[in-house]
């Protein structure tokens, strides 16, 4: 049965959000975090593995120093204070995609903490602002093998026949992200919630840590959300306790993130106004109904009996060596986008769109190879961020590649494709049919470059149009559009529109 909602109205109107949001990102290092094992993505399953992780007796567990390093880099991207001396944990529990029955992490001694990320979002009255998320800790860790639930209807383990078990992942090096509780995000929680995720992913990809494939699994979210009664006085919110919180496990996309994070507040809403209590516990997300159910229920404290990995050193970074680390830092994200829009010369509101559609790293790739600014953010922030909302997808989900937009980009800009024709040629992309010139000539579509045959037409226009002309010659430039309308129809419209108005008021010396 479907859980009762209120409208996402209704549920701001007498409550105040509180996020709190857990990203774990595997690490893009060439080996696991504790032995040597290759960390290749999609290789046979149980290829890639060796007796340490698989927890086989007396092996023992060596530290990736590669691993460290992009650790301290993200908390030190992060703003965190980096802890001189760090120890790994035993998190034990029983399942059997964790061969060693614990999984070595860190517990209360994280490698860095208390840092904060500023994220820009789209304040919803035609600008943007700026939130600072304050993170609690980065702390490492391993994951975990993945389990798959053969013939079941819904894949998971309640109706399977038998259950397959991969450990190619497990000892594959995770950094696990915890926020602190992101409060007075008010009615735009859940686009706060997922500009820090999309923030979160420029950073971790922009300090090359990570591929940061949501949809591979590489950026994972869990968020947690609650409500408490909003106050009349909104100076009181922050004396109001927090209320009982869900978490929504791996949401594998930054829509995704948006829509559950609303979906639940909606729900939690529905709960609360109804005299009940919410139940603490995971929830799952289905990504095509939208809604999320019932996980497992969850206590605070729950008991993994964590102790210190005793067959592992502690961490203990020089300052020295921090230091050296954070000369490799990357421009903070904000930064970058303000950078960028100077360069582009792209107006605020440009901007914001660029950056709703999650194009900015794309336009910056489409820019590298040969478009021009405008051209890029054309394309990727008009149609086909049109085309993937519509589709429910990511822009980079589309099929589509910086160098095919800066080929259409060019094939306009060398006059030989006008608007219209550039729109179809992107229509055969999207349909993988291929290069945008490739496509151009298997679908005829060229502009006439026979400036004789151009000239010829102006003309015939003209003559066929004397009022129109004497209009034009009073002055009234705008009467123009008629004649070029009748030019591109002669010419099949095939012709360029720009050239052909500059034909004819060339003619009209006007
Ligand atoms: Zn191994």
């Amino acid at each position: 049965m479907a859980d009762e909602v209120l409208t996402y109205e209704e549920t701001i109107a007498a409550y105040d959000p509180v996020l709190g949001l857990e990203v774990h990102v595997e690490l893009g290092t060439a080996t696991k975090m504790f032995c040597g094992c290759p960390t290749t993505f999609g290789a046979e399953p149980n290829s890639q593995v060796c007796p340490v992780c698989l927890g086989l007796p007396g092996a023992l567990p060596v530290v990736n120093e590669k691993g460290v390093e992009s650790a301290i880099r993200i908390g030190l991207a992060l703003n965190c204070e980096i802890a001189p001396w760090s120890r790994f944990a035993r998190k034990n529990y029983f399942y059997p995609d964790m061969p060693k029955n614990f999984q070595t992490s860190q517990y209360d001694e994280p490698i860095a903490h208390d840092g904060w990320l500023d994220v820009e979002y789209d304040d919803g009255a035609g600008g943007s602002a700026v939130y600072r998320v304050l993170i609690e800790r980065a702390h490492m860790e391993e994951d975990t093998g993945k389990s798959t639930h053969v013939g079941g209807a819904t894949g998971r383990i309640h109706g399977a026949d038998y259950s397959l078990v991969d450990y190619n992942r497990a000892g594959i090096p995770l950094i696990e992200i915890v926020t602190k509780p992101l409060t007075g995000v008010g009615e735009r929680a859940p686009e706060i919630a997922r500009a820090y995720v999309s923030a979160l992913r420029d950073l971790l990809r922009a300090l090359g840590v990570s591929d940061v494939k949501m949809e591979q699994g590489s950026l994972r979210c869990d968020a947690n959300v609650s409500l408490r009664p909003r106050k009349k006085r909104p100076e009181k919110q922050e004396d109001v306790p927090l209320g009982t919180r869900t978490e929504t496990k791996n949401v594998n996309s930054l829509r995704s993130v948006e829509r559950a994070v609303r979906y639940e507040l909606t729900r939690h809403a529905a709960v609360l106004a109804g005299g009940g209590a919410v139940l603490q516990e995971t929830r799952h997300w289905h990504e095509d109904t939208g809604v999320t159910t019932s996980g497992r229920e969850k206590s605070d404290a729950e008991d993994y009996r964590y102790f210190p990995e005793p067959d592992l050193v502690p961490v203990a970074p020089s300052a020295e060596s921090v230091d050296a680390l954070r000369r490799t830092l990357p421009e903070p994200p904000v930064q970058r986008r303000r950078r960028l829009q100077s360069e582009w010369g792209f107006t605020d509101l440009e901007m914001r769109d660029v950056v709703n559609a999650g194009a900015v790293e794309l336009i910056e790739s489409t820019v590298a190879v040969g478009a021009t600014p405008a051209g890029a953010r054309k394309w990727w922030s008009g149609e086909l961020a049109r085309r993937a909302n519509a589709d429910g997808r990511e822009l980079g989900e589309l099929g589509i590649t910086p160098r095919m937009i800066a080929e259409l980009d060019g094939l306009v800009r060398g006059g030989r494709l006008n608007d219209s024709m550039a729109r179809q040629v992107l229509e055969g992309m999207l349909a993988g049919e291929g290069n945008p010139a490739a496509i151009a000539d298997a679908r005829g579509l060229a502009l006439v470059q026979d400036e004789g045959a151009l000239a010829a037409a102006v003309d015939a226009v003209i003559a066929a149009n004397p009022e129109v002309v004497d209009k034009i010659r009073g002055g009234k430039v705008q009467a123009a559009g008629a004649l070029i309308g009748q030019v591109m129809k002669a010419m099949g419209g095939r012709a360029d529109a720009a050239r052909v108005r500059e034909l004819i008021l060339e003619r009209l010396d006007s």
